[in-house]
C-alpha cells in the first residue's frame, strides 16, 4: 500500500518566531484532530529545520523535510547544505527540482538526478517535483515533458531505490496562483505517471508510488483532489503557512 502523505512547502517565509508558533500549531492540531494514516511533513526553511525538530516526536506522523539540498556530500560549496547535515539532524524527507528551483537556480534534470543520488545515499526520502509550464499546457506536449523529468532523474534508479522516491506533480501554472488543476487533470496526469513509472518499474513498484499533487491545493478543493484515486496527498504551499487551513487540507487526506 502506497503512503498518503500531506507535505507543507514553507518556501521562503516566516521569521523564527512566526516558524516556531505555526510548528507548535500544527503539532497539536495534528496531535488533536488527525487521525487515519496520513503522514504529515513540514518543510521550513533550513535555518529552522534544528529547532523544528524538538517539535517532533521521532517515529510519530509528522516528520521534516527540506526544501532542497546540494549535490555533492561536503566541500567548499558556500552557502550549501548539504544531504548528509540534513540526515545528521533528523530530517527525513528532501524536496527536489521544485518548479521554483528549476526556473530561478537554473536546476537541470541532470543535476536534479544527482542531487537524487545523494539523498538517497544518506537515507533520506527525495520528493521528486516534475511540471509544465502554462504554456505546455496550451500548445505542447505537456504529458511527455513531464514524463521525461522523471525518466532523466529518476530511471537510472534501481526499483529498491526508486521505492523511497515520491513523486509531486506541480503544474507551474497552479502554483500561487490560485488556479488549481481540475480534479480530473490531475487524476489524468497522476495516471499516466503511474504506467510511465510501471513501464520502467513494473506496476507493483508503480502502484506503490505516492504521487502528491501541488498548486494552489487549499482546504476548499483538497477534499474532491484526494478522492481521485491516483492523488495520494499533496505538496502545499500557501495553504501550509496558516496552521487551521493546514491541519484542513491533512484532515481532508487522513
Ligand atoms: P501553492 O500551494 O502556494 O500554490 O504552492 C504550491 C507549491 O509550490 C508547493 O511546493
Amino acid at each position: 500500500m502506497r503512503k498518503k502523505i500531506v507535505a507543507g512547502n514553507w518556501k521562503m517565509n516566516k521569521t523564527f518566531e512566526e516558524a516556531k508558533a505555526l510548528l507548535s500549531e500544527v503539532v497539536n492540531m495534528v496531535k488533536d484532530e488527525v487521525t487515519g494514516d496520513v503522514e504529515v511533513v513540514l518543510c521550513p526553511p533550513m535555518v529552522y529545520l534544528t529547532t523544528s525538530r524538538q517539535y517532533i516526536t521521532p517515529g510519530g506522523r509528522v516528520s521534516l523535510g527540506a526544501q532542497n539540498c546540494h549535490e555533492k556530500a561536503s566541500g567548499a560549496y558556500t552557502g550549501e547544505v548539504s544531504a548528509p547535515m540534513l540526515q545528521s539532524i533528523g530530517v527525513e524527507y528532501v524536496i527536489l527540482g521544485h518548479s521554483e528551483r528549476r526556473q530561478y537556480f537554473e536546476e537541470t534534470n541532470a543535476q536534479l538526478a544527482e542531487k537524487v543520488n545523494i539523498v538517497l545515499e544518506h537515507g533520506l526520502k527525495p520528493i521528486f517535483c516534475c511540471g509544465e509550464s502554462r504554456d505546455l499546457r496550451e500548445n505542447g506536449d505537456y504529458m511527455g515533458y513531464v514524463k521525461n523529468q522523471i525518466t532523466e532523474s529518476l530511471f537510472h534508479l534501481s526499483a529498491d531505490q526508486f521505492a523511497n522516491v515520491v513523486i509531486a506533480y506541480e503544474p507551474i501554472w497552479a502554483i500561487g496562483t490560485g488556479l488549481t488543476a481540475s480534479s480530473a487533470q490531475a487524476q489524468d496526469m497522476h495516471f499516466e505517471l503511474r504506467r510511465h513509472i510501471a513501464g520502467q518499474y513494473g506496476d507493483a513498484v508503480a502502484q506503490d508510488t505516492t504521487i502528491l499533487y501541488g498548486g494552489s491545493a487549499n482546504e476548499k478543493n483538497a477534499a474532491e483532489l484526494f478522492a481521485q484515486p491516483d492523488v495520494d496527498g499533496g505538496l502545499i504551499g500557501g495553504a501550509s503557512l496558516k496552521s487551521r487551513e493546514f491541519t484542513n487540507v491533512i484532515k481532508a487526506r487522513q
